[in-house]
């Protein structure tokens, strides 16, 4: 089974891949994606994003199309900086700018939990069949540790590792992170073995247990 990405990024696009190739499914970036405009991101959440990203772009593409919207949610902040995340200290803000403005609004608050979001839509031909949500729970650090990674990763202590997520590499992150959940969610409503809700759509659907072939 093939599906297409809404991604310009090499290295989601590399965990994706890395996500289908458990369950046979193979993810192909939508190509020519550069030469198609970008729609604006007006969503209020992860989930608005996604979907207006999935949408648009599955208008281009010849079969199921994913796209992704994720950030970091920062209790204290009250959600900040959210669906604002890569632009959180500015347009083209770099990530050194964005990690020092969530450090200075947090100060010394006490309440240092966080959480990266991941929604994913799929779509096909301008329309949404399902999305996907994908969520990991850290602590953020008073100070940048740890060179791997990107965003807000230095910065996001994740306990189980004892470490942050700057000090791990990309594929030990993935099996725990908010993009890896989410894939992981998103290959197995595609294989027929999702969750409740995948489940009864699927049943809704028809009786293949094979997704794409339905859609
Ligand atoms: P996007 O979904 O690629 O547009 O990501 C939005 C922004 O959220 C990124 O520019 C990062 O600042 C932040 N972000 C999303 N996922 C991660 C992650 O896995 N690690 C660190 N930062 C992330």
């Amino acid at each position: 089974m093939k599906i297409w990405c809404a991604t310009g990024n090499p290295g989601k696009l590399r965990e994706f891949r890395l996500a289908g190739e458990l369950l046979n499914v193979e993810v192909e970036a939508l190509p020519d994606l550069r030469s198609i405009p970008a729609p604006e991101e007006t969503g209020a959440t992860f989930e608005e994003n996604a979907r207006l990203k999935a949408a648009y772009y599955s208008q281009f593409a010849p079969g199921l199309l994913f796209a992704d919207d994720s950030g970091l949610v920062v209790d204290a902040l009250g959600g900040e900086p959210g669906v604002y995340s890569a632009r959180y200290a500015g347009e083209h803000a770099t990530d050194e700018a964005n990690n020092r403005l969530v450090l200075d609004r947090l100060g010394d608050k006490p309440d240092r939990t966080a959480r990266f979001v991941c929604v994913i839509a799929m779509a096909k031909g301008g329309d949404v069949v399902e999305t996907f949500r994908g969520e990991v729970e850290g602590e953020l650090l008073r100070e940048a540790r740890g060179p791997a990674g990107f965003g807000y990763d230095p910065l996001f202590y994740f306990a189980p590792f004892c470490c942050s997520f700057g000090e791990v590499d990309g594929e030990k992150k993935f099996g725990v992170s908010h993009r890896g959940n989410a894939a992981r969610a998103m290959m197995a409503w595609l294989r027929g073995a999702g969750d409740g809700a995948s489940r009864q759509l699927a049943a809704r659907q028809a009786s293949s247990n094979d997704a794409a072939d339905r859609i």
